[in-house]
């Protein structure tokens, strides 16, 4: 993953986490768990590691769903591994657990015998969060020793986990930053929105699509907000639930946003503000600034049709994601200006003019082809002319032919040859075959037969059927079909041959 993190501050500012409520104290005893909301990783987004106190511990019993499909969201968190997993809570963390649209964290826990130990996600149950540790080299009893309930740990993002984080946290407050403006300026509600697996951008669903103008607007106001830097800083209370604004609904029944989960118990009431711009219930990792947000919008929406209402997705990038997305790209454009021999700027117009070319180039060969096919079934009733007599006029052409559509020239040729006075005239029965230059075992010949009788061709072609393993079908006086294969002349040419001379 890409790292933006120079102009990031190295600690999270004394005054982002403001408790607001007197009586609301984070628990200190180290046998009792901290409630998400108010766990480390969401008073100090920026910590990297914690000495902490295991407060409990079991043995993860796997629920073994069936396989679902994967859904956007699924992609994004880790799997858990086929190894034993141990679900422990500790007092406290800096490994964030999923939450209001950001997934989980990952990470590292060390135990008192220096053992490193994987956190795989961290999953919020009821008001606490749940690591999912990988037990690998050891036994499960060893890891249960390692961890039992008063152990003394320390929980860190390594800096795989950092940069994950990093990114999350900078997607994450974009689309507050982004969601508060389209609310004031434009008046468009957020629905809802998506913090995709890196590094695709993620998304806000709005309630309608938007203009160049618009979005650009958007995008400018975003990005002097960041210029100045504004700050980010979050207030906590008691989480009193008949206090909890309900959700808005839209006309067509569709909720605005997400409510607070039913099963988040004894937690806080979260508020995440970007100073004067905007105030959001969130348990999600913030920055203490967004003055390292610089936002790309994608200049386009995309629309969304439900059943019983329509939306649509406003795509943004910043931070790690934009620099991928700006490499990526600059990596195709050259690549592309290279392949056309022109520079990057050039490149739109050679790829138009390429594009007209082939147009013509494959309307060329189609007439030519359409000539083509013409002066063989002419040069094939001329010979039919020469030779025949009353008995029936048979005759093998084979061609190597590098397309993809090698059964269209063969084709074109039968209907030139029935279209020409002399075929309904002598009976005859021709076979074009038709290979690609190199050939290798997969490789298909095509086979095209045609005649002035049914019942010939079908018994010259259940021969072939028979001999060279051909496959196809037809009816009337034309049958196509595919010899899979090396094509020898000198081999299927005489036993092709051999069926023509039996007829
Ligand atoms: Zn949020």
């Amino acid at each position: 993953m890409a790292t933006a993190v120079a102009l990031l501050p190295s600690v999270t500012p004394s005054d982002y986490h403001r408790i607001k409520s007197p009586t609301l104290r984070i628990p200190t005893n180290p046998q009792v768990s901290i409630p998400v909301g108010i766990l480390a990783c969401q008073r100090d987004p920026l910590l990297r590691s914690l000495v902490t106190f295991v407060v409990s511990v079991i043995v993860s019993q796997p629920a073994a769903p069936p396989p679902k499909k994967l859904t956007k969201k699924a992609v994004i968190s880790p799997l858990i591994p086929p190894d034993p997993i141990l679900e422990v809570v500790l007092h406290d963390t800096v490994i964030f657990p999923e939450g209001g649209g950001q997934p989980t964290d990952t990470g590292v826990i060390v135990t008192a015998d220096f053992t490193t130990w994987e956190v795989v996600q961290v999953k919020r149950l009821g008001g606490h969060a749940v690591h999912y540790i990988r037990v690998q080299g050891r036994t499960v009893d060893e890891a249960l020793l390692a961890f039992k309930p008063g152990a003394k740990v320390t929980a860190a993002l390594d800096q795989n986990g950092f940069e994950r984080r990093y990114d999350h946290m900078s997607m994450h407050t974009s689309q507050h930053l982004i969601s508060a403006l389209l609310e004031s300026r434009l008046q468009i509600p957020t629905l809802s929105w998506s913090l995709t697996s890196y590094p695709s951008p993620c998304y806000v669903e709005v309630t309608r699509g938007m203009s160049l103008e618009e979005i650009t607007s958007i995008q400018t106001e975003a990005n002097k907000l960041v210029f100045e830097g504004r700050r980010v800083y979050v207030e906590v209370e008691e989480l009193d639930r008949d206090r909890v604004k309900g959700i808005q609904k839209l006309e067509s029944g569709r909720s605005v946003g997400k409510a607070l989960p039913d099963d988040y118990t004894g937690g806080v009431n979260r508020v995440v503000i970007i100073d004067g711009v905007d105030k959001n219930p969130c348990c999600g990792t913030h920055l203490p600034s967004i003055h390292n947000l610089q936002l790309f919008l994608l200049p386009h929406t995309e629309a969304l049709s439900r059943s019983s209402t329509s939306s649509a997705r406003l795509y943004f990038l910043c931070g790690p994601r934009l620099i991928t997305h700006l490499t990526s790209t600059h990596n195709l454009l050259t690549s592309t200006a290279s392949t056309l021999n022109c520079g990057t700027p050039l490149v739109p117009d050679r790829v138009n003019q390429v594009v007209e070319e082939r147009k013509k180039a494959e309307k060329r060969v189609s007439e030519l082809e359409a000539e083509l096919a013409g002066s063989v079934a002419k040069s094939l009733v001329g010979e039919m002319k020469e030779l025949a007599g009353h008995t029936l006029f048979k005759k093998h052409i084979h061609r190597i032919d590098d397309t993809g559509n090698a059964l269209g020239f063969a084709s074109a040729v039968s209907h030139a040859f029935s279209n020409l006075e002399e075929a309904a005239v002598i009976p005859h029965l021709v076979v074009i075959t038709s290979s690609p230059p190199a050939q290798m075992p997969s490789s298909a010949t095509i086979i095209l037969a045609f005649g002035s009788d049914e019942g010939r061709i079908k018994q010259a072609t259940e021969a072939l059927k028979g001999r060279l393993n051909v496959k196809g079908g037809g009816k009337g006086l034309r049958w196509s079909g595919k010899f899979f294969g090396v094509w020898k002349d000198d081999r299927e040419g005489i036993l092709l041959e051999e069926v023509l001379n039996e007829l």
